[in-house]
């Protein structure tokens, strides 16, 4: 199999690599500055291919697959709208990359790619039903049952950061109330050392906890990964986490479910996008 080139578009930084039998073989990082807008990051997204295959000729390219910081349309190969993204709706960007460089393009959400990330080449190795959440500002979650990823006809499974988990709870910016995600918001607040944040971020770990709990009884996943940069946190986060599941879920699927943190830090995602373009048919 040919290298594949992978990026990662969040809303901080744009990751790019060139990956070949699992293995990184180049690399280029560099701010999104989205607040310059859609066409400043898609020419920065650009010139990042351009100069990573200055020593490569694309047709030495298996394909080019894109994981983005937002809601994707899987068939028509569009960015939706994001969050980190301001000004991006309906953006052709798997077609555009496609013209340019006459290579297959994939396009897919970036929690679902840390999921194929950590499940090819991470934590989740070997492990073929798991479940990963990224825990940042906000909450990705991507799902792998029978090892392939599940996207959903809409390519919008995943989005487990609006599953309900307060019914009086406060209003999200989806338009429900009482999702994961603005429960859970107040832990990215907290700074890890005082007592009172040690509270908040217990607080955050039992509602992520009550997230797991309904992940777990749908879905009995043999492991929970958690990343993101919440997730660095670590056991103070998760042995809440991990306590309300042991006491909430149904009791044989929480036995076999392990709740673990995530292994590769912030490449996951751009791993994962390499690993969806190997995983198609062609
Ligand atoms: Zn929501």
């Amino acid at each position: 199999m040919l290298p594949v080139l992978a990026i990662d578009l969040g809303g901080t930084k744009i990751i790019t690599v060139i990956i070949n039998n699992g293995q990184v073989i180049a690399e280029e990082r560099c701010l999104t500055l989205a607040d310059e807008g859609q066409q400043s990051v898609i020419n920065r997204i650009l010139s990042t291919i351009d100069h990573l295959l200055k020593n490569t000729d694309p047709s030495q390219l298996d394909s080019i697959s894109l994981a983005v910081a937002g809601a994707i349309d899987l068939e028509r190969g569009l960015v939706t709208s994001s969050p980190h993204l301001p000004g991006w709706h309906d953006v052709q960007l798997r077609d555009m990359v496609r013209e340019k460089y006459r290579l297959n393009t994939f396009l897919l959400n970036d929690a679902s790619a840390a999921a194929l990330g950590e499940h090819h080449f991470g934590v989740g190795r070997g492990i073929n039903n798991l479940i990963l959440l990224t825990v940042g500002t906000g909450i990705g979650g991507g799902i792998i049952i029978n090892g392939r990823l599940y996207n959903g006809p809409c390519g919008s499974a995943g989005e487990i950061g609006h599953t309900t988990i307060d019914v009086n709870g406060p209003s999200c910016e989806c338009g429900n109330i009482g999702c994961l995600e603005t429960l859970e918001k107040i832990g990215v607040a907290a700074r890890a050392g005082d007592s009172l944040a040690l509270d908040i971020i217990a607080e955050a770990g039992t509602c992520l906890g009550v997230g797991m709990v309904n992940l777990v009884n749908i879905f009995n996943p043999e492991m929970i990964v958690v990343g993101g940069g919440v997730a660095k946190i670590g056991d103070l986060l998760l042995d809440p986490a991990r306590q309300v599941v042991k006491e909430r879920a149904f009791q044989i699927s929480a036995r076999a479910v392990r709740i673990v943190p995530a292994q590769l830090g912030d490449e996951a995602g751009v791993l994962g996008a390499a690993a969806f373009a190997l995983e198609q048919p062609r």
